[in-house]
């Protein structure tokens, strides 16, 4: 079944939304970026015509690495980061859980993604 999802960063000048699958576990990835966010991801990929992005102009910035295939993005004015485009499903939007409204990330199952072996 899915839902609609609201999120946002911290000072709300990051906000986006999406319909997706119920969200029952999250992903915990140790790659050399994630490791250092410590975020909760979502398991769910969303395809970019499902993912609606609402900037305040100029609050988004982007960070990329290495092959720049992934595109990670956070708020600049809090530093939150929002949601990432994948490495491995270019284009696809992952999502920070901790900032959709009415999720509680700490009571999800936690599935730990190798990525630093694995990407
Ligand atoms: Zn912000």
């Amino acid at each position: 079944m899915s839902q609609d999802f609201q999120g946002k960063c911290h000072c709300g000048a990051v906000r986006f939304s999406y319909q997706g699958e119920e969200i029952s576990k999250g992903i915990r990835c140790n790659c050399s970026i994630c490791v250092r966010k410590g975020a909760l991801m979502t398991t769910e990929a969303i395809a970019p015509e499902d993912f609606i992005i609402d900037i305040e102009e100029g609050a988004l910035g982007l960070y990329e690495f290495g092959t720049k295939t992934a595109k990670h993005y956070f708020c600049k004015k809090c530093g939150i980061y929002t949601f990432h485009q994948t490495l491995r499903q270019p284009g696809f939007y992952k999502a920070n859980i901790g900032c959709l409204e009415g999720v509680d990330s700490s009571a999800l199952e936690v599935i730990n993604f190798d990525g630093k072996n694995l990407l």
